[in-house]
């Protein structure tokens, strides 16, 4: 058993098995299992550990590498490599030694775009290599927490200290790496209620975490504060940042420029609308989704691990929760 194993078994699938389970109770996780007879977190983590990962040029001095979890950016300056995001804690060496042979320059910060483990995983390897940890303050909130699902017997949880983020903000916080200005920004609860969307420049991309997967149905995480309504304000406020010429990287999958996050924002809406009728007309989640209102978006955003029928859930979920509040 390596020291990882050690510090964090594989109770690294927490945040999203949470997210399955408490979004829409036993109903949900019978269709996350349906099909396939996987849960989300099963065909996801499936795929992070399988992958090769992939290491891409974005510009000079930045690098993503992908494969092992969310999508991982490198910031290179002089003396030191800043992180955006750190993959699957099973991975984390290979992505350490990609990082190193593209950059030769050490991981001295890292920035989680939010609390998943597959954006976290390699915490406990850079913290414990004293690497400076960032993240909007409620990263750490959830990092630090036991978590608890009593009816699928799942307790654990809580990150090791060195895992978690010693520098925190709320709204907005700038970051330099040489030539390069990182601003970081939360525009309220969207995935999670920590996300965090870092635009640099004078390089012109953007990182915009799991608020986005290019190419298929995001999660949205209402266990931690996220909401469709969230989601689609975030991806206008992203829009209003970037030009036809930004790159975007996406917590999962290529990076993708912004008419793909238009069009991608555009879906959002357009379900939102279908699923509001569905709410407003008494519909329960189940005849929801055998109402199928994703139906003709399926074959372009329904083929990654977030199957049509779950998504529909989380969106039904959030929608209703939010009616209620009102
Ligand atoms: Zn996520």
């Amino acid at each position: 058993m390596n020291i990882l194993q050690k510090l964090r078994p594989s109770f690294a699938l927490i945040p999203a098995v949470v997210l399955v389970v408490v979004i829409t109770g036993a109903a949900s996780r019978a269709a996350a299992q349906a099909g396939t007879g996987k849960t989300v977190v099963q065909k996801a983590t499936e795929q992070f550990e399988s992958s090769p990962l992939k290491t891409t040029s974005l510009d000079k001095d930045i690098w993503m590498f992908s494969g092992d979890g969310g999508n991982v950016t490198a910031i290179v300056a002089d003396g030191s490599t800043l992180l955006i995001d750190s993959g699957v804690d099973s991975r984390v060496s290979e992505l350490n030694a990609a990082i190193f042979k593209a950059t030769w320059r050490p991981v001295t910060r890292l920035v989680n775009t939010h609390c998943h483990f597959d954006h976290t995983g390699g915490n406990v390897y850079f913290g414990s290599a004293g690497v400076t940890i960032i993240a909007q303050e409620n990263v750490k909130k959830w990092l630090s927490l036991v978590q608890n699902v009593p009816f699928v017997g799942f307790r654990d949880g809580r990150y090791p200290t060195q895992a978690l983020p010693t520098v925190t903000y709320s709204n907005r916080m700038t970051l330099r790496q040489e030539d390069q200005k990182l601003t970081l920004v939360n525009y309220g609860p969207a995935h999670t209620d920590g996300d965090t969307i870092i635009y640099i420049s004078p390089a012109n991309v953007a990182m915009v975490g799991d608020i986005f997967s290019n190419h298929f149905y995001p999660i949205i995480d209402l266990s931690t504060g996220g909401s469709i309504d969230g989601m689609i304000h975030a991806l206008d406020q992203i829009l209003a940042q970037t030009d036809e010429r930004t790159k975007i990287v996406p917590g999962h999958g290529p990076v993708a420029t912004r008419s793909d996050l238009q069009n991608y924002r555009d879906m959002l809406v357009e379900v939102r609308q279908r699923m509001k009728v569905l709410v407003a007309a008494g519909k329960t989640m189940d005849e929801a989704v055998a109402a199928a209102p994703t139906k003709d978006f399926d074959s372009e955003w329904g083929r990654g691990y977030v199957s049509p029928d779950v998504f529909v859930r989380m969106v039904f979920t959030s929608l209703r929760e939010g009616s209620a509040n009102r």
